[in-house]
């Protein structure tokens, strides 16, 4: 690790998506401006604006597999631009130190670099360190695209509720379910062939790429993840888009959110 940030235990889907993410970290950003034609960037601009960073003035967040910081900065963007608020600040947590070495560069040609706004750290969103993340802390949890890669979804669920205040909100953006059938034919076709070609091409490496898709393929349907996230204690909206979870371009990616009871 680059940073001097403690070392996470290993286990085997732990080191194996670290091992993705070592190999694509320096492309990542370019890969996914490629692989989803630049659709995650309205993606992630729909995310950050719905949960409203700094209307209520300052907010302490937290960005679990925060990756190369592209949540963190909209923001620490939406709350300044919005709302003049330059004191919301964000933790950006990622297992893997080549990620957030990426993004550590990057924040470093921003105005948030070497202020109280924005940090980076090394940790495992099933067992962020207590000592490091203490029960009660944050205003807002955020995880995009990443909890799929974690070995136990609920382990990540009772960390962020764990972590939460007490009426603070826990916000995911993950790939998801499509519920209309010629558009799921559609979208399979595209991500199985596509995308690891893609892969080859721009990064030299197709297996990652192919992971990649196999994990959206495995992640729980909208009802089945808005109920995993009632089970870790957070209340929801009621089970259908627009209630719990709201569907982007027709599910191929989702918004959850909840509310720490
Ligand atoms: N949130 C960023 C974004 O939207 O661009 C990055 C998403 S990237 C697809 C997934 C990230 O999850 C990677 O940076 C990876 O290292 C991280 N990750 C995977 N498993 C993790 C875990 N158990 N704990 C923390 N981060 C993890």
């Amino acid at each position: 690790a680059s940073f001097g940030f403690k070392t996470v235990p290993e286990e085997s889907k732990e080191s194996l998506v670290k091992d993705v993410f070592d190999s694509v970290a320096s492309k990542y950003d370019l890969m996914n401006d490629a692989s989803s034609l630049g659709v995650h960037r309205l993606w992630k601009d729909s995310f950050v604006s719905t949960l409203r960073p700094g209307c209520k003035g300052p907010m302490r967040c937290i960005d679990v597999a925060g990756g190369t910081g592209d949540i963190a900065l909209r923001i620490l963007d939406h709350a300044r631009e919005q709302y003049a608020d330059r004191e919301t600040s964000v933790e950006i947590v990622d297992i893997n130190a080549q990620m957030l070495s990426e993004g550590f560069k990057r924040f470093k040609k921003t105005m948030y670099h070497n202020t109280p706004q924005v940090s980076f750290h090394e940790a495992n969103a099933q067992e962020l360190p207590p000592s490091q993340f203490k029960d009660d802390t944050y205003d807002l949890y955020t995880i995009a695209f990443g909890i799929r890669n974690c070995t136990s979804i609920p382990a990540v669920l009772k960390e962020a509720h764990r972590v939460l205040k007490p009426g603070a909100t826990f916000a995911c953006l993950e790939f998801s379910k499509v519920g209309n059938p010629l558009l799921s034919a559609l979208y399979d076709q595209y991500s199985f062939s596509v995308i690891p070609l893609m892969g080859t091409i721009l990064a030299g490496d197709s297996a990652s790429y192919q992971y990649l898709v196999e994990s959206i393929r495995k992640f729980p349907s909208q009802p089945d993840f808005a109920q995993m996230i009632r089970d870790a204690g957070f209340a929801t909206g009621g089970d259908r888009d627009g209630g719990a979870w709201t569907d982007l371009w027709g599910g191929i990616a989702s918004i959850h959110t909840g509310v720490k009871v």
